[in-house]
């Protein structure tokens, strides 16, 4: 069905001109500009050119949808209202989202540099069906009775945190927003969300969504700009009881300080990765696996936390499967992100684009070689187009193994042993996801298990779906889990009642 709401590119371009876009704060159920009136310059990556202004929010516009988020979370408005009513409300929501889907994702790609065949066919969908699973469970979150003494009966409640806030990347702008707003906003919370202020738009026009669905005021509010004031003014404020962060490691480590310099907040952390792929020498269908490998690393154009951006590969297979990917590749054409065509689209801004092209060049120096790619592409579209880039005889110790580089650059390293590949794909400081291809079952359970990340694929790069949760060890993660009902877990308190009966008289 969504296939058929992707645009061609004539009418994408004209869809484009006549887009109405929300640019202001949405504080208490309404948009507003900022207490100092100031604006700032989001730009298309695709064409350098600038979209539009948005308000640039500082700590004193936190502090007034603090304030609202705060009264909504005091009068019950919300976490007290009927559970099904609840329900109903964000089940709206969610079909409000997905029958805007075109203009969402429209949105999202001139905003994101993001192909259209992606936003319109895969993160507007996504961001509808994950607010529509936690919608669904909001009447379905039962407590427990505890087996306490006779003469004692104590329950075990769960509760909503309060107010909640939320600091979301600009990878995959709604999609990250929804895994905060769907399982946080169901068990009763209120919220104060910051998107990256490359990509405002559409979490701006979702809010009015859910205000037209009947989100009280007060309940959802958003707050634009620059994440060392507005990102720090959240991890900071003391009226804010829990926050979840998606982004660097380096900024998720600030939002423990920020806790720990105030008033202790909870700290959820979704981080960076430098996810290996595992492929060992009886791998089947090296072209299917090679699709796997180059929907790993190079989706979203390889901005993606949980992007396999390391390739683990038996030496005796090595060869054969880099002829695979690189087969691959025809089918990944890089171009302009609105033509539906396109699979690889823009990088976020000239300053990532140059980082990525500064790792290319780290790899050169550090003796690895290109076999693909490597170098700015579509430069006379004004854009930040980097296209697919291999590294072979890339050793794990060197940085591009090591550091998280967020674009579309895949390293090759080769293994002898199973216990050498499990021994590299764990030398790295993330672990988010891993995956791994063979067709021994002995192996694929060891290695599963040896594996020390979050999300493991076998034979498949799957991150699963909206009934498992997303989460990484080590520095890619912290506090809790994204997606299923263990995301319910983060944004709830544990209450017990502990109610001590009088004997029969
Ligand atoms: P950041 O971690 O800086 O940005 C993520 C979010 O945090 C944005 O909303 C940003 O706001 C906000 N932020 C930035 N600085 C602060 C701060 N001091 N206090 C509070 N909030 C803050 O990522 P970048 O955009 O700089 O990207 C750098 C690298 O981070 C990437 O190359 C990639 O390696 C990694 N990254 C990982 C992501 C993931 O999904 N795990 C997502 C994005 C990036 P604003 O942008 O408006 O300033």
């Amino acid at each position: 069905m969504t296939d058929t709401l992707i645009p061609e590119l004539d009418d994408a371009q004209s869809e484009v001109r006549d887009l109405d876009l929300r640019t202001q704060l949405f504080i208490g159920g309404g948009f507003r500009e900022a207490a100092s009136g100031r604006r700032y310059v989001t730009e298309n990556p695709a064409t350098g050119q600038p979209i539009a202004e948005v308000a640039e929010g500082a700590p004193a516009d936190v502090d007034a949808a603090v304030a609202v988020a705060r009264a909504a979370a005091d009068s019950g408005v919300w976490s007290r209202m009927d559970p099904g009513d609840r329900k109903r409300i964000l089940v709206r929501w969610a079909d409000r989202i997905e029958a805007n889907a075109r203009e969402l994702g429209l949105i999202e790609t001139i905003d994101a540099g993001k192909p259209i065949a992606d936003t319109v066919g895969g993160d507007m969908p996504e961001t509808a069906a994950c607010i529509r699973w936690h919608a669904e469970a909001t009447d379905k979150l039962y407590g427990q009775v505890a087996p306490s003494p006779e003469g004692t009966v104590a329950t075990i409640t769960r509760e909503p945190v309060g107010v909640v806030g939320a600091v979301i990347p600009w990878n995959y702008p709604a999609q990250m927003a929804a895994w905060k707003l769907g399982p946080a906003l169901a068990t009763g919370n209120t919220m104060v969300i910051k998107p990256a202020s490359t990509t405002s738009l559409s979490l701006l026009r979702i809010a009015e969504l859910g205000a037209e669905a009947g989100i009280p005021a007060g309940v959802l509010n958003v707050v634009t700009g620059p994440g060392d004031s507005v990102g720090e003014a959240i991890g900071r404020h003391p009226g804010i009881d829990c926050v979840a962060f998606t982004g660097s490691t380096e900024v998720g480590r600030r939002f423990l300080h920020y806790a720990a310099d105030t008033n202790l907040k909870r700290v959820l952390l979704e981080l960076g990765g430098k996810s290996p792929q595992i492929v060992f020498a009886d791998a089947a269908d090296l072209a299917s696996v090679a699709e796997n490998v180059a929907m790993a690393i190079f989706w979203n154009m390889g901005e993606n936390c949980s992007a396999g951006s390391r390739l683990v590969v038996h030496r005796s297979r090595k060869a054969d499967l880099l002829e695979a990917v690189l087969a691959e590749l025809a089918r990944w054409p890089v171009g302009d992100p609105l033509d539906p065509a396109t699979k690889i689209g823009a990088l976020i801004s000239r300053g990532h684009m140059e980082r990525v092209l500064g790792y290319v060049q780290v790899g050169r120096d550090e003796g690895a070689r290109v076999v693909t790619g490597g170098q700015r592409v579509l430069e006379e579209t004004g854009g930040w187009f980097v296209p697919p880039t291999i590294f072979d005889g890339v050793r794990n110790d060197m940085r591009i193994a090591q550091e998280e580089i967020f674009g579309p650059v895949l390293s090759v390293i080769e293994f002898d042993t199973e216990a050498e590949a499990v021994t590299i794909a764990n030398d790295t400081p993330y672990g988010l996801a891993a995956s791994l291809y063979t067709e021994d079952l002995n192996v694929a359970h060891r290695v599963a298990r040896d594996l020390r990340a979050g999300v493991v694929g076998v034979n498949a790069y799957s991150e699963g779906d909206m009934t498992t949760p997303f989460g990484g060890y080590k520095q890619s993660g912290f506090g809790g889990h994204d997606k299923s009902v263990h995301a319910h877990d983060q944004y709830t308190e544990t209450k017990t009642t502990w109610i001590q009966l009088r004997p029969r008289e």
